[in-house]
């Protein structure tokens, strides 16, 4: 109900928090009633971090004993969360808050101190044998709930190191940061950042930040190639140290995959998750065989945006303007409504985070930027946003939305021990949640402009979270494959092996402009996080997957669909990511999955070419 309190942000006026209405911002007192209670929570965790090393030699005397210390494990792991998300989500909304910064780092100390405390459970339990442990589950329904947990502990196991061993390797942590970290240097502290003079003489230094948004707002193309030249240029300057840097990633991942007995990078990236190497082959295999949809998007824009040369400093500018604002008041609804296909109690759910103040909606003084959702196991998730009215922000809030509801499925369903879920299967709720929004807004577009506008943002959301994605996995093991067969690694093989990327991505939909080929070198996750970026990737293709049979006019269908995706999100992290997603009903090690991105773009920019070049 739109009372007197409604509120909505005047651009440029950042307000302080306190001139908020407080429907408006998120109620914490669902984690703790008050900062006294707080103390209380984190005396407690305190109390059980000391307490926790008497268990320390009872594993291997029965069930009941290592049961017991499971169950102390997960309360003192359970009070963790609360004690950390009070301090760390009241800090966010003012950073400058000196007195709650020191609590959050208070909390900080103790989590080391837990880490110390509780780290001689794993080589405990792993110095008993398997299959005596299995004989205790097989007595023990209660242990037996930790059956994935302990399996998965030997699987890892399988690749760890006699103690000489592992004390020699942990002695190369020291070093193993120094590519990431110099590259870090190189790129933030030492950069210098290019100047250029815009066609309207104004002047403009090229932070990355300036750079991007010169790249999606200027509408004059030779400002765009100004900029882009000039932003690789600086990277061009120093090519042959950013390769030295990135050999230095890739000689270190093959360093640690062979000291620990895999046969590649790839197959050490991907043990810990269970998840074959083909899923990755596979992956980028079919993505390269499915670029059409890409390229006809592309093509389009060309002849929309009139370009004689189409370049990669082209493809971000919109093709329609339309400058329409999403108050606030209004999207709640429409994100309640969207997800309406999943079902009542997952609608009733999503009312009740909009309604129970689990958002805390606009930007203030201090407050910490960009959107989150975070998993606070004992209450409910909360999520973070710098509501801005665009329909960027719309979108975020979908996605945030969909992490919240994976969150709180798995709390209600799993036990604290398989509460929380990988990274390969968080991006399947989020993404799936805005792939819902789209549709929904599709569906109530009032203009061709409405529409252009939102199959554009969904058209780009599948170009660079799915294809830029896979070509940057492809790139990655094209790479460490290079030191996996005693090759050399300079800055020409690399631009060489990007170069031919871009061929084989975009053929000839999009000109030459040969400073391209040195894209990867101001990639961060190359050199911070390597065989990282593919699971966006998996997650689409998933996603994409499920929205076939979400979508089917065929009521069986559709509704075994949204069971099997619901059971995917209660189910946490109890099973291997892709045992899980079997269950679901998404293969990603079968061709079809993939290619449902492809069909789903394809689709999109059919009609998105009905919108932009059919006369009305
Ligand atoms: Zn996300």
């Amino acid at each position: 109900m739109p009372t007197l309190d409604t509120f909505r942000p005047e651009p440029g006026n950042l307000p302080a928090r306190d001139d908020i209405p407080a429907r408006y911002t998120w109620d914490l007192s669902a984690i703790c009633p008050d900062w006294n209670a707080w103390q209380e929570h984190y005396a407690a965790l305190d109390a059980a971090i000391t307490a926790f090393v008497k268990f320390q030699g009872t594993l291997a005397s029965g069930a009941d004993a290592m049961l017991t210390a499971f169950t102390a494990m997960d309360e003192m792991g359970a009070l963790s969360y609360r004690v950390w998300y009070y301090a760390s989500l009241h800090y966010d909304e003012d950073q400058r808050n000196n007195e709650i910064n020191a609590r959050r780092q208070q909390v900080q100390i103790l989590f080391a101190r837990q880490q110390q405390a509780s780290s001689w459970f794993n080589p405990e339990l792993l110095a008993i044998p398997l299959n005596t442990i299995r004989g205790w589950m097989e007595q023990s329904a209660a242990l037996a709930v930790y059956r994935f947990a302990i399996e998965s502990l030997f699987h890892e196991q399988e690749h760890v190191l006699d103690e000489k061993g592992e004390r020699l390797l942990s002695y190369s942590g020291r070093f193993n940061s120094v590519p990431y970290d110099s590259y870090s240097a190189l790129t933030t502290a030492d950069m210098k950042f290019p100047e250029i003079t815009l066609s309207t003489g104004e002047r403009v230094t090229l932070t990355y930040g300036q750079y991007r948004a010169l790249l999606e707002t200027n509408r004059r193309q030779e400002d765009r190639a100004a900029a882009y030249r000039a932003f690789h240029q600086a990277y061009a300057d120093s090519q042959n140290t950013y390769a030295s840097l990135y050999n230095g990633v890739l000689q270190r991942d093959w360093f640690h995959a062979r000291a620990r007995g895999y046969a590649s990078t790839l197959d050490a990236a991907l043990h810990g998750n269970n998840i074959p190497t083909s899923v990755v082959e596979n992956l980028i295999s079919v993505a390269k065989q499915s670029v059409e949809p890409l390229r006809r998007y592309h093509r389009l824009r060309r002849r929309v945006l009139g370009l004689e040369r189409y370049r990669l400093f082209d493809i971000f500018v919109p093709l329609v303007e339309h400058a329409a604002t999403y108050p606030y008041d209004d999207v709640g609804s429409w994100i309640t409504d969207s997800v309406g296909p999943l079902g009542r109690e997952y609608q009733a759910r999503v009312q009740e985070a909009f309604a129970g103040r689990w958002i805390d909606v606009f930007e203030n003084a201090g407050k910490r930027s960009g959107a989150y959702s975070a998993p606070v196991y004992g209450s409910h998730p909360y999520m973070l946003l710098n509501y801005n009215e665009t329909l960027d922000a719309v979108f975020t809030l979908a996605h945030e939305m969909g992490h919240s509801m994976h969150t709180l499925l798995s709390h209600q369903a799993q036990p604290f021990v398989y509460a929380g879920y990988t990274i390969f299967v968080a991006e399947v709720p989020s993404t799936l949640n805005e792939a819902l929004f789209l549709d929904y807004m599709l569906d109530r577009a009032g203009s061709r402009e409405q529409r252009a506008v939102l199959l554009q943002h969904a058209i780009d959301s599948i170009a660079s979270t799915f294809y830029t994605q896979v070509m940057f996995a492809d790139f990655e093991l094209q790479a460490h494959r290079l030191v996996e067969q005693d090759k050399p690694v300079t800055a020409d093989v690399l631009n060489g092996i990007y170069a031919r990327l871009l061929g084989d991505y975009y053929g000839d939909v999009i000109d030459e402009e040969p400073v391209s080929r040195l894209t990867w070198a101001r990639i961060p996750h190359f050199f911070s996080t390597p065989y990282y970026v593919y699971q966006y990737a998996t997650c689409f293709a998933s996603t994409a997957r499920l929205m076939q049979d979400i979508r089917s006019t065929d009521r069986g269908r559709s509704g075994d669909a949204v069971e099997r995706y619901l059971s995917l999100l209660k189910a946490g992290g109890s099973d291997y990511p892709m045992n899980l997603l079997a269950r679901a009903g998404v293969d990603l090690s079968q061709p079809d999955t993939v290619r449902a991105v492809a069909d789903e773009l394809g689709m999109l920019v059919g009609k998105l070419e009905n919108e932009l070049i059919t006369p009305p």
